[in-house]
């Protein structure tokens, strides 16, 4: 009689467990196998904070003016990624960039806050690329490393602002695509799938898709973490190396420090030959687009008319707007 009365207090305990376990974790509904997240990120102008002219007289940027920052969607973008690898932490987060050697900047900034390890994706061949060199770049540097069920990257940089990096490269993948998330709702791996929350006009929509799928973010996600200060001194000399390897190759990711340092290991520097990329279809080569004239638009706001809501009113403005030839 008592052992059974035992035996039920067990399973009353087990079941409060489970339900506390269950309500807990944050991600709830799913659970996971080992993961490969790769994040996209880009090192780009700061258009918010401009000191100067925005563009020299050529009609190209003017980078003294603007300082080089971290693109803010690609931050959301990471702090996804880090929140998946903080309820599991064997998982991979991976990140790459395509830059000048400058961007190694927003690398250090990713290992910084968690990343695992890092790619400079450097070559005087992937100068000038338009959208479509950039993703076939991403994409051999993403096949280098391999084994991955998430790409995730920002919605839109906003330099080039096109929104076209992330779609194409999941494209150039062969991989399914969710755009403008704002939150990953949940990751079955047993489905091998994800559900997220993505921003449409007036609304959310939640959509769920099969792995391996690139999710871009919008900057409605969670609140990036700051930098630990920890992570800051042991990857603060931190540097690419060419001979790094690749986390999915272990033979030629190798130690370079002498005491073994991971610091040493977590950025490599990977040229056109290191991600097996036809120089033909990266940088100026690989690109169609040719940007002919840039307009730099200031908008001002001289004084404010109230229009007539009613149909009247409608034809006065677009009278006046097709007379001070805003149309036409
Ligand atoms: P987006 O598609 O807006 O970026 C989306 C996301 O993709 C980013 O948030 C990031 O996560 C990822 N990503 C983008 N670039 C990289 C990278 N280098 N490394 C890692 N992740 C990355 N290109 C065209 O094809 N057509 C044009 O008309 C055009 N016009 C331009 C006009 C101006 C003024 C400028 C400055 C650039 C223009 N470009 C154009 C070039 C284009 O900006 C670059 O090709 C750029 O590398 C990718 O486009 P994006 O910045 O619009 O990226």
């Amino acid at each position: 009689m008592s052992k059974g009365a035992d035996g039920q207090g067990y399973s009353f305990v087990i079941c409060y467990l489970l339900i506390v376990i269950y309500i807990a974790f944050p991600l709830h509904n799913c659970y996971y196998v080992l993961m490969n997240i790769i994040v996209l990120v880009k090192q780009v102008p700061d258009t918010q904070n401009i000191s100067g002219e925005a563009m020299t007289p050529e009609g190209t940027v003017n980078r003294a003016a603007l300082p080089a920052v971290f693109n803010p969607d690609d931050l959301y973008a990471l702090e996804a990624a880090l929140q998946i690898k903080d309820a599991n932490p064997e998982i991979k987060v991976n990140v790459i960039t395509m830059g000048p050697p400058s961007a190694a900047a927003v690398l250090k900034e990713c290992l910084y806050r968690g990343a695992d390890f890092t790619a400079l994706v450097s070559d005087r061949g992937f100068a000038g690329a338009d959208t479509l060199a950039t993703s076939y770049a991403l994409k051999c540097a993403i096949n280098k490393i391999g084994n991955f069920d998430l790409v995730l990257c920002g919605r839109q940089a906003i330099d080039g602002d096109t929104a076209q990096v992330g779609p194409q490269t999941a494209e150039k993948l062969g991989i399914n695509q969710i755009t403008c998330v704002s939150k990953i709702e949940a990751i079955n791996s047993a489905k091998k799938e994800i559900t997220a929350i993505r921003s449409i006009e007036g609304g959310w929509e939640k959509v769920k898709a099969k792995l391996p799928v690139l999710v871009t973010f919008n900057a409605e996600g969670e609140m990036p973490r700051p930098a630990s200060a920890i992570k800051t001194m042991t990857f603060k000399r931190t540097v690419p190396v060419s001979d790094a390897g690749s986390p999915n190759d272990p033979a030629g990711f190798v130690e370079k420090s002498d005491d073994g340092n991971k610091a040493a290991k977590a950025m490599a520097l990977w040229n056109i030959p290191a991600i097996n990329a036809d120089p033909l279809q990266c940088g100026l080569a690989g690109s169609p687009t040719k940007v002919k004239f840039i307009n730099s638009v200031v908008l001002t706001a001289a004084d404010i008319r109230y229009i007539d809501p009613g149909e009247a009113g409608i034809t006065d403005l677009i009278h006046g707007l097709i007379a001070d030839h805003t149309f036409g």
